[in-house]
């Protein structure tokens, strides 16, 4: 075992309160996970996987399918995956498919080729409408071949996957059937999320909720769009009008919750309220969410935060009977 200043790993996670519910962590950059060993989550709630993209591979998939070099793709992905899912094994790895916009894409190498330019690419050609078009299919391909690979050939299966900027059932029902094409379904221990940041998600939760294992609330974008607010405008900011506090984004989270569980499906959040606005982890401890997912910095507070906000609701309950 692992030793910190003499003292194991496991003695020192042990020393941490134990909470009913998940506390995850938020993971852009796999080979930083080596720092974070000692901090008690419980799986990674949300993987970005751009940075290995843009960082490691650097191409774009479409320009390296065209070259004849898409292993290169699925490799690199999938070494950079099962650098997280191996070292914090059997913990879950909850993997999300890219979500970059097309400002974002072109910036890759051979991208300019292959990006439409567009006046709005926040809510533009992003998530699962491209895993569904006929120009990025053949890409989205390569990112479930990752995933195929880190599965079943690394035997990582506590590698799960998470779709983002969902905005419809018919374009998810489709994504998954692609999904399921390359050989990856869902199954016992293999679940599949969506992200809730477009609101149809939370008005049709039952509809979604018939397609998936869970949700996880990605509370920036679910803001931007819930207030009709951009979220990258410093101005509308600076006048206090993007906030994930605000009661119409808490409202559908709540409502999220409500009918998910109904269906047995599990509610996450990953986005950046809980790390940057502890207070609202009371609600929705409250609310029933199943796990919180933080930024590295975030995990001890929160993790000990949570537990307290468990203990006291515990003790409500007792008082009251
Ligand atoms: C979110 O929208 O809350 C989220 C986690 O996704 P991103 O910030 O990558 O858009
Ligand atoms: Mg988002």
């Amino acid at each position: 075992p692992v030793s910190v200043g003499g003292i194991s790993r496991d003695v020192l996670l042990s020393l941490y309160p134990v909470t009913a519910t998940k506390i995850y962590m938020n993971l852009g950059q796999p080979d930083i996970i080596h720092k974070y060993l000692d901090l008690p989550f419980d799986g990674i709630g949300l993987m970005r996987i751009e940075f290995i993209v843009s960082e490691w591979i650097k191409y774009h998939p479409l320009y390296l399918i065209k070259t004849g070099k898409p292993e290169l793709f699925v490799d690199k992905l999938a070494e950079g995956i099962s650098m997280v899912a191996s070292a914090i094994y059997p913990r879950p790895v909850v993997v999300r498919f890219s979500d970059f916009k097309t400002n974002e894409y072109k910036r890759l190498i051979g991208g300019e080729e292959f990006e439409p330019e567009e006046r709005n690419p926040m809510i533009g050609w992003r998530g699962v409408s491209r895993y569904v078009s006929p120009q990025y299919e053949p890409a989205f391909r390569l990112e479930v071949r990752a995933i195929r690979k880190v599965r079943e050939e690394m035997g990582l299966k506590n590698v799960w996957v998470m779709f983002p900027f969902v905005r419809t059932t018919w374009e998810l029902e489709k994504a998954i059937k692609i999904m399921e094409e390359e050989g990856v379904r869902r199954g016992q221990d293999f679940k599949v999320w969506i992200m809730a940041e477009v609101p149809s998600v939370v008005v049709l939760a039952d509809k979604f909720s018939q397609l998936v294992d869970g949700f996880s609330i990605g509370s920036n974008d679910l803001a931007q769009l819930t207030l009709g607010v951009d979220r990258d405008s410093d101005l509308l900011a600076r006048m206090g009008y993007y906030d994930e506090r605000d009661p119409a984004v808490l409202e559908s989270i709540k409502r999220l919750i409500k009918v998910a569980h109904k269906y047995g499906r599990t509610v996450s959040i990953c986005g950046q309220a809980p790390s940057v606005y502890p207070e609202i982890n009371e609600f929705l401890v409250r609310q029933g969410i199943d796990s919180i997912s933080v930024n590295p910095d975030a995990v001890i507070q929160v993790k000990r935060q949570v537990a307290s906000i468990e203990q006291k609701i515990m003790l409500e309950k007792l008082r009251k009977k």
